[in-house]
């Protein structure tokens, strides 16, 4: 096991930048996800990791050792890949056993470390057959063993479980955590599904254009959004946003929008001093919005806003509540059925303690918190 450092990395094809000086701490035996749209650069990086692809400038480090420039074979990194890449014409068994074939480990060592790796990932009854006797599941546990069979220091996993159905994948999570946690082994993980990368990461790295946006654990990466672009893209329904001017006056803050006022109180005053009759963008979670018959004693900074239905998502244990406040649709989830016609009068409370305001130009969180 190891930590694995990235410095200023940097990877270009031909005019596209790949990956923009992108650094990055992973600690030994930590599951850290990086995170972000289609394009933006995450699979560029792990090949960078895995020794896959030579970065422009940057270096990558594995403990204190400089492995930029090591090939793949040299760094003890193992790698599984969304499509299973599985051998189809090897028994499960010497498909497991191949990455340790090739570096003439004895055969008993092999027996021994296939049976292993083969009863954590609950495979061990599949170890005489084919892959195309195999469901896409279990191929891809098949993908994980032969990764982990050779007790890799680092373990690099590229959207492993985007090839199976909804309900298998939400199952795998959980088993590849578990299994995560109990070899300890550091572990990078890509994906583009942020409930994914919610339930899984330890740490989660959001990226976008090749950079790096944020890095937290979940919890912060939710609560406590960097940026604009991070905010938006985790959390579903996506965070509302609205644009609104800033009135600073004697001890209080109000934040103007087109079709309400919001009125902060003095919380905010030193930070937003600089903003006085400037533009901002406001966001608020659809579950940091409640209906006004249901607020819990908890919201204790609140301010209750007049709409209209205009549509309604009734999800069963949930329901999404789209509000017209007149230039803006504001999205409410609340937990259970609830049913309203369309077009109806509602009112609606924002919950002040998890308002977000990001700068118009840079696009960073303002606020402290
Ligand atoms: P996805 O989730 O779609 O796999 P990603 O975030 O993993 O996307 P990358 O695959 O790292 O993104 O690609 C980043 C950018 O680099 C993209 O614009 C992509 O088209 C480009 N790119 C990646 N590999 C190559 C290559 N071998 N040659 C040319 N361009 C490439």
């Amino acid at each position: 096991m190891v930590d694995v450092h990235l410095r200023g990395i940097v990877k270009r094809f031909g005019k596209t930048i790949a990956v923009d000086g992108i650094d990055l701490d992973v600690m030994d035996g930590e599951f850290i996800v990086l995170l972000g749209p289609s394009g933006c650069g995450k699979t560029t990086t792990l090949r960078v990791i895995a020794g896959l692809e030579k970065p422009d400038a940057g270096r990558v480090l594995f403990g204190d050792k400089d492995v930029t420039y090591l090939p793949p074979k040299d760094r003890n990194v193992s790698m599984v890949f969304q499509s299973y890449a599985i051998w189809p014409h090897m028994k499960v068994y010497d498909n497991i056993a191949f990455p340790l074939k090739i570096r003439k480990v004895p055969r008993d060592e092999i027996d021994r470390r296939v049976k292993w790796a083969a009863e954590l990932l609950q495979i061990s009854e599949l170890l005489d057959r084919y892959p195309h006797q195999l469901s896409g599941g279990q191929r891809q546990r098949v993908a994980v063993a032969r990764a982990i069979v050779v007790e890799p220091d680092v373990l690099l996993m590229d959207e492993p479980l985007s090839n199976l159905d909804a309900l298998l994948r939400v199952k795998m999570r959980s088993e590849l955590k578990k299994l995560q946690r109990k070899i300890k082994v550091t572990t990078i993980y890509v994906t583009h599904d942020q409930v994914e990368a919610m339930t899984m990461g330890d740490r989660i790295a959001v990226m976008n254009k090749g950079r790096i946006q944020q890095v937290g654990t979940p919890e912060e990466i939710y609560l406590k959004p960097r940026n604009l672009f991070v905010a938006g893209f985790v959390g579903t329904p996506q965070m509302n946003f609205f644009k609104a001017r800033i009135k600073v006056s004697e001890n209080n803050i109000v934040l103007v929008s087109d079709d309400f006022e919001i009125r902060l109180g003095s919380r905010y005053v030193d930070e937003l001093l600089g903003y006085d009759g400037k533009e901002v963008i406001v966001g608020i979670r659809p579950e940091h919005i409640y209906l006004e018959k249901l607020v819990p004693p908890t919201v204790t900074e609140k301010e209750v806003i007049e709409g209209k239905v205009d549509f309604v998502e009734a999800l069963g244990s949930d329901t999404i509540i789209h509000v017209s406040t007149g230039k803006n649709i504001l999205v409410v989830k609340v937990s259970g059925s609830h049913h309203y016609r369309i077009g109806s009068n509602i009112r609606i409370v924002l919950d002040l303690n998890h308002i977000h305001l990001f700068d118009k130009d840079t696009e960073y969180s303002i606020l402290k918190r």
